[in-house]
């Protein structure tokens, strides 16, 4: 019996995401009086024993030339003799895209009760409950799994990276690898975008900015600041800015180092998707604005104004 914990990687590099489900399944394991061991598939540039310092024990590292790309058939495949070897009994991945693609088809094939969006470490003080967003998140349930095994999906930032002085021992496991159906023949990927839910550093706008003709000035702090693009949902509403920008309940939940946020009221669904970031700076013309009370730093001024002397004062700070 133990916690499974599927390590999601891009580019080499292990997910911010997966590392929020590794603390979230240590922590779940230490509630269960159990060990909480990773699961890798293919190639990553990064030492895996030091995922000990987010509570793992153990990080199973399986390398195949059909796991050199994501493919959710043949991971899943592999996931499941994985987790039928070292006798999981709690699977826990983060709910992007590719845990959105492999939680439910793990559940099916281990028979196991699935919980998708969780936000927070199950109840286990009278069966196993689990607190979940529904609704676009505009509500949670508490679902009780009541199957042996059990599947969750955590939510991206929802859960703090806890980080210690932990090793983990890194192991192999002899499975059978399938061949996958379908080839990948090139990949594609828009160069210096970062990720918006896993990004460190972000930049957003609202109504403030008046029209979608004046996001340069956004663009370029965030260029300068080398963050990803944000936005309140009134913006992508009216198609200003894409809806995969749209942060908040309704949009995505970020957790960055930094937040500024520009012409933006601070509404509190918006808050309720960013108020997980560590330094949130407001940028507002109206000093009673609500968004001020969750600021760290605020600027009352015009966007306008601010926003390129910002910009400014970074460049000169980076040389
Ligand atoms: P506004 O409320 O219009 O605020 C604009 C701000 O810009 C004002 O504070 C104003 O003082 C300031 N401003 C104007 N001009 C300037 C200037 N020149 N310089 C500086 N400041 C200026 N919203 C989200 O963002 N994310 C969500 O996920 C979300 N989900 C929702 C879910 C539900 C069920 C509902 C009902 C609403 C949801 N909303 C969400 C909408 C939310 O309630 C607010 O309406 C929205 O966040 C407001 O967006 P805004 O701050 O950009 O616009």
């Amino acid at each position: 019996m133990s916690v499974l914990i599927f390590i999601d990687h891009t580019s080499g590099m292990i997910k911010k995401a997966s590392r929020e489900a590794i603390s979230y399944g240590a922590q779940l394991a230490a509630q269960l009086g159990t060990t909480a061991e990773g699961v890798l598939l293919g190639n990553v540039a990064e030492d895996l024993s030091a995922l000990g310092q987010h509570g793992v024990q153990k990080v199973y590292h399986l390398q195949h030339t059909n796991l050199d790309h994501f493919d959710a058939q043949v991971y899943t495949k592999v996931l499941a003799q994985v987790a039928d070897q070292t006798g999981a009994q709690v699977l826990v991945f983060s709910n992007n895209t590719s845990g959105k693609a492999l939680a439910p088809a793990l559940s099916v094939r281990l028979k196991a009760g699935l919980v998708s969006g969780a936000v927070s470490l199950p109840d286990t003080s009278n069966g196993f409950v689990v607190k979940k967003n529904v609704f676009s998140g505009k509500a949670f349930a508490n679902v009780a799994v009541t199957t042996e095994r059990k599947v969750i999906a955590l939510n991206v930032n929802a859960f703090t990276i806890t980080t210690g002085t932990g090793t983990a021992e890194v192991a192999s496991l002899n499975v059978d690898v399938p061949a996958p159906k379908t080839r990948v023949i090139s990949k594609d990927k828009s160069s210096g975008k970062v990720t918006l839910s896993e990004a460190e550093v972000v930049v957003s706008a609202g109504r403030g900015l008046k029209g979608p003709e004046n996001w340069g000035i956004v663009e370029e702090l965030a260029t300068a600041l080398d963050a990803a693009l944000a936005c309140s949902r009134p913006v992508a509403d009216a198609h200003w800015r894409p809806h995969s920008e749209h942060v908040g309940q309704t949009g995505v939940a970020i957790a960055p180092n930094l937040y500024v946020a520009a012409g933006i009221s601070g509404a509190i669904q918006h808050l309720a998707g960013v108020n997980r970031s560590k330094v949130i700076v407001v940028i507002n013309k109206d000093p009673e604005a609500p968004f001020f009370k969750a600021a760290d730093y605020g600027i009352v001024g015009d966007v306008f104004e601010i926003l390129p002397k910002f910009t400014e004062a970074v460049k000169k700070v980076k040389g």
